[in-house]
């Protein structure tokens, strides 16, 4: 039951307003009982009944909700930095993915990865994530692309769930590609996604969301149509990795599936910005994955001005986005989609947990909510996207338990 004080601003990122308000306090104090907070606020107006709880001091930095990475690809064997050099000198995606690389390099070697070492990889992810200040990961399986790798690396994510750092929300994305086997019965491989993976994955229960990569060069929207209504009635909430590589009415199927949220978006258009809009889908922006693939990021002022909430996430994966940095993401959400610091912060606390479905638990500090913060060794908000130091966070708590500190 401490009490932080001597906390230099703390920004609430509290529901309601719009997306640039924060709620930031000044000379601020918060305390918290177990995992969950009790009391927030300016530190003269501390109530009384705190007085004698201990106390913690924050050196005057800046506090944060705990940061939410909605979009990760987080459990995965090799790596393909060759490749990365090869897109450098030229080579296109399809030429790669001739010669046995892209995606289906990465479902090789995860086929053949024991569960054990995939987590001990994944588990490594995470306690580097943890302290960059994230609290909260989603992790979507899709190296798998069969029955028993697509649930192996969903046990990974229970395994995660239970030893933390993080607060780990899991996805299956077997609909990431076509696996090699199927390349010339795609019907077949839908099949098996539907009658298949979908009830076992439904039945080990180790999955919140079904996602579908929707696109020309992976499935087109009337597959992805069947596989999220069929993980829809299995009761997996629809995801999307919508319109990044053209505009094919990825949005728009996201409206009408219901999806919680539409991901990427770099080419989104304006039917399927009205059409999120009318159905309250959340947009994810994954501004290291526009990047790394050079690739003109998504309408952020456009999707804002439409009222739309806008999330930011890292989309961390081997291939379009290899690393799971989501501090330095949020200052390319700054300066590539021209997003405010504050929109950002905001993106990547309340608005991602409204991604996933947690908006009632984490993503803000206010009563009731989890204790589920990061201390930032920043004078603002501002000033900590704007300078963007390798490592910011001097302290990051899950849950009212401290899970990184830094020596300062
Ligand atoms: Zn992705």
């Amino acid at each position: 039951m401490p009490v932080l004080k001597n906390i230099g601003s703390l920004a609430t990122c509290a529901p309601g307003a719009g997306q640039s308000d924060i709620g930031v306090i000044p000379d601020a104090a918060m305390a918290w009982l177990g995992e969950a907070i009790r009391w927030v606020g300016a530190e003269r107006d501390l109530p009384a009944e705190y007085a004698a709880w201990p106390a913690e001091d924050a050196g005057g930095r800046l506090v944060v909700p705990g940061l939410v990475d909605c979009h990760t690809h987080l459990a995965f064997a090799g790596w393909r930095q060759d490749e990365f050099e090869q897109k450098l000198l030229g080579r296109s995606y399809l030429d790669i993915a001739k010669s046995g690389g892209g995606i289906l390099s990465t479902v090789s070697r995860t086929r053949s990865a024991p569960e054990t070492e995939l987590l001990e990889r994944a588990s490594g992810f995470l306690r580097d994530i943890a302290r960059l200040g994230v609290t909260t990961v989603e992790a979507k399986s899709g190296y798998g692309l069969d029955l028993e790798t697509e649930l192996r690396l969903l046990r990974v994510y229970r395994a995660l769930q239970l030893t933390g750092p993080c607060r780990v929300v899991a996805t299956f994305l077997g609909a990431h590609t076509v696996p090699a086997e199927y390349r010339s019965d795609r019907a077949g491989y839908i099949d098996l996604v539907i009658d298949t993976m979908i009830p076992a994955v439904a039945a080990q229960g180790t999955a919140r969301f079904c996602d579908v990569f929707v696109e020309e060069s992976a499935f087109s929207v009337e597959e992805g149509r069947r596989i999220l209504r069929a993980g829809k009635s299995a009761g997996l909430q629809p995801k999307l990795h919508a319109d990044q590589l053209s505009s094919c009415g990825g949005a728009e199927l996201a409206a009408e599936v219901g999806a919680i949220s539409a991901d990427h978006l770099e080419r989104i258009s304006e039917a399927g910005i009205a059409a999120m809009k009318r159905a309250g889908v959340v947009a994810v922006s994954l501004p290291l994955a526009s990047l790394y693939l050079g690739h003109q990021p998504l309408p952020a002022r456009r999707i804002l001005d439409a009222g739309l909430p806008l999330a930011v996430a890292t989309d961390f994966n081997p291939g379009s986005a290899p690393s799971y940095h989501l501090p330095f993401d949020m200052m390319l959400a700054c300066t590539l989609q021209r997003m405010t610091p504050a929109e950002v912060l905001k993106g990547a606390t309340l608005i991602a947990a409204q991604a996933l479905g947690l908006q009632g638990q984490v993503g803000s500090l206010e009563p009731g909510k989890a204790a589920d913060f990061a201390v930032i060794d920043a004078e603002s908000v501002n000033h900590w996207m704007y300078h963007c130091r390798p490592n910011a966070c001097a302290r990051t708590v899950v849950g009212g338990q401290e899970v990184w500190s830094a020596a300062i």
